[in-house]
Parts: structure tokens; C-alpha cells; sequence
């Protein structure tokens, strides 16, 4: 494997420790293992030594950083220690209304849904069950529309009962809808949220240690919307001021780095991060973009690493 352009690796999920094994999950290990593959090809710097590079212009087609989203505490517990070991340091894209004592459901969901059922399928079939009944003729329209093979097709690990609950939950259901069929299935499994929300995120001086040990935290979003390019532009622009209100609150400093949730965004979000002082970004993907911006640097999902190790 060999990226034509500076490429972030993109790590989300890891199992260890006190953390349960979740769809997508890495052992610490295979994350090592990704890393050193990806060192055969590539220069992997560190996360300062690539934003400087970046901003200056001097970055080479096989530099490669590492990055981490969605502000998980199972990334601190157990990627932390390899990079450590490794004396490599990450960027770290925080959404902060969970530092902030708000709960973000898409996580809390995620987890349930992994956690609670034998195997995920286990999960859609009730959810698929749940939406059918909810959304009667419109599920049947959905499911006449609905092409597999290329919705999220970048994510060529999708299962297609993946594609078809992420696209009935962001395409189809209305998000107060989607939530209330998922309150539902908890209850019927009485899953507790309290003890999920303690074990899922970093802590505020989790964020404060990284930025102090000389990782680079950077923005990506306040809640963390699915869809933030379909929000109105004062929507958009109200995510990104919180969150960088939030995290200079904390570090002392704007944040000059973003990624993409879910990479989702367009050119009024990237109008709303300049103006924030935002200088270098991610995407989720490595496609082609059309004339990138420095706010679009591509990255590959470690999922796609994987299958070559
Ligand atoms: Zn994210």
C-alpha cells in the first residue's frame, strides 16, 4: 500500500484493558502491527512535526501522521501506550459537549448496540423490525430506493445491513424518531446509560495531558452531528464556535486543526473553521477531491489497512 499524497491513518475504536471487544474494534497490538506496516512505505511524524510541515508546505507524498476521533477513552488506555512506546505523538479530534457533562447519544448507541446483543445482526433485525413498523409505507419507499453497492461505498468493510441502518437512520428516520426506537430497544434490554457514558470518553484532563505531552487536539464539532453540511450555516457555525470556545477554555488555546465528522461538510463550513483560525484538516476518505484545501487532507479508515497486514 502506498499513499499519493500525505495521508492521516484514521483510528477509532480499540478493545483492551477494562474495554470490550466492539464492532471495528483494535487490540493494541494490531495497532502496532497497522503502524508498522504502514512505516515500510511511509514516514509516520510526529503530530506537531506534520502540522508545521503541513503549514509550511514541505510535507512529502509518504509522510503519514496518525489521528484519533470522537474523543474515546479507549484510544487514551490503549493506542496511548504504543505511540508512547513508539515515541510517536497523534491528533486527537475532540467534540467537546461530552466534556461539558452532555451525553452524546451516537456513541452511547453504538455501544449499546455492540455491547447488548450477541452479534449486530442480532441488533438491526430488531431495529429493522422497530423502523418497519414506525415508518409503514415510507420504509417499503426506502427500501425500494435504497442501492447498496454504492451507498458509503468508500467503506468497502460495510456489511449491507450496515449500509441499510445507516441509511435508514440518516437518510430515512427523523433523528427524534431514530432515537426514540433506540430508547425503546434499551429499555427492552435495560442498558444503562450512566455506566456506558463513565467508560466511553476522555476526560477533560485526559485532553489536557494530551495537549500538554505535546499531541495536537484539534476540533471536530461541538455534538458531533452525522450530517453537519445538510445544518443551516448558523447551526454549522455555532458547532464549530463551541467547540473551539470549549477547548480554548480548556488548553488556553484555539485549536488550529479539524476533521470531519463523519465527513460531513461544505463551503460554508469550511468559510466557519478559517474564520476560527483552523488551518489544517481531515477528511474521513482518500477520494479525490477537486481542488483540496489545505482543510482536506485525505486519510484512510485503518479498516481498510487491516485485510493487507
Ligand atoms: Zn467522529
Amino acid at each position: 500500500m502506498r499513499f499519493e499524497r500525505p495521508t492521516g491513518l484514521m483510528f477509532h475504536h480499540f478493545h483492551g484493558q477494562d474495554h470490550p471487544q466492539t464492532q471495528g474494534s483494535i487490540s493494541g497490538n494490531t495497532f502496532e502491527s497497522i503502524l508498522e506496516f504502514i512505516s515500510q512505505d511511509h514516514r509516520i511524524l510526529k503530530a506537531k512535526d506534520w502540522l508545521d510541515r503541513a503549514k509550511a508546505g514541505s510535507l512529502e507524498r509518504q509522510d503519514v501522521c496518525v489521528t484519533f476521533d470522537d474523543t474515546l477513552a479507549c484510544q487514551y488506555d490503549v493506542a496511548l501506550p504504543v505511540l508512547e512506546k513508539l515515541d510517536l505523538t497523534g491528533f486527537w479530534f475532540v467534540y467537546t459537549s461530552i466534556l461539558e457533562g452532555g451525553l452524546e447519544p451516537l456513541e452511547i448507541f453504538r455501544y449499546f448496540r455492540t455491547t447488548c446483543f450477541e452479534t449486530v445482526d442480532q441488533f438491526y433485525e430488531r431495529f429493522f423490525e422497530l423502523s418497519n413498523e414506525f415508518l409503514l409505507e415510507a420504509y417499503c419507499t426506502a427500501e425500494y430506493r435504497f442501492e447498496h453497492a454504492s451507498y458509503l461505498a468508500h467503506a468497502s468493510y460495510y456489511s449491507r445491513n450496515d449500509r441499510w441502518f445507516r441509511y435508514l437512520r440518516d437518510n430515512v428516520l427523523t433523528s427524534k424518531s431514530y432515537r426514540s426506537i433506540i430508547e425503546l430497544m434499551m429499555k427492552e434490554k435495560r442498558f444503562s446509560i450512566d455506566v456506558a457514558r463513565d467508560k466511553l470518553w476522555l476526560t477533560s484532563s485526559q485532553v489536557k495531558h494530551l495537549s500538554q505531552s505535546d499531541h495536537v487536539v484539534g476540533l471536530h464539532s461541538h455534538t458531533h452531528p452525522t450530517t453537519l453540511a445538510e445544518l443551516p450555516f448558523a447551526e454549522q457555525k455555532t458547532e464549530y464556535e463551541l467547540n473551539s470556545d470549549s477547548l480554548n477554555a480548556l488548553l488556553g488555546c484555539r485549536p488550529d486543526t479539524v476533521s470531519h465528522p463523519c465527513n460531513s461538510y461544505n463551503c460554508q463550513t469550511l468559510a466557519i473553521l478559517d474564520s476560527l483560525g483552523v488551518q489544517i484538516g481531515f477528511r474521513a476518505n482518500r477520494l479525490s477531491v477537486e481542488n483540496r484545501s489545505e482543510l482536506e487532507y485525505a486519510r484512510e479508515d485503518h479498516a481498510n489497512i487491516l485485510p493487507l497486514l
